[in-house]
């Protein structure tokens, strides 16, 4: 076993739909309500000290799969993440459809 691997693998469970997330290293976002949480500075390096809820704005189905972008509730910042095919499809439809978003 060699040391030094910091992919790191936690278990979550989502503030905003309250599902239990197995997490898988890469990613923290919940694929049920696709919400995520501001703590990387960098993908998967968890450095960031905001800690606000990310809310799912939009999606964009690119060469590699759906890429969704979060905006954080706390301090406004849009991040793009790569979405996995765990996640909730019809959601993620929903989110890279032209339709203006009303909340
Ligand atoms: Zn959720
Ligand atoms: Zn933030």
């Amino acid at each position: 076993m060699s040391r030094g691997f910091t992919r790191n693998k936690e278990n979550f469970r989502c503030i905003q739909c309250g599902m239990f997330v197995i997490g898988n290293g890469y990613t923290n976002h919940c694929p049920r309500c696709l919400w995520s949480m501001h703590v990387d500075v960098n993908p998967g390096d968890r450095q960031n000290r905001c800690r606000g809820m990310m809310e799912p704005v939009s999606a964009i189905y690119g060469r590699t799969g759906f890429i969704i972008t979060h905006r954080c509730a706390e301090c406004g910042e849009e991040k793009n993440i790569s979405g996995s095919d765990r996640d909730n499809a019809e959601l993620m439809a929903d989110l890279a459809s032209p339709e203006p978003m009303m909340s």
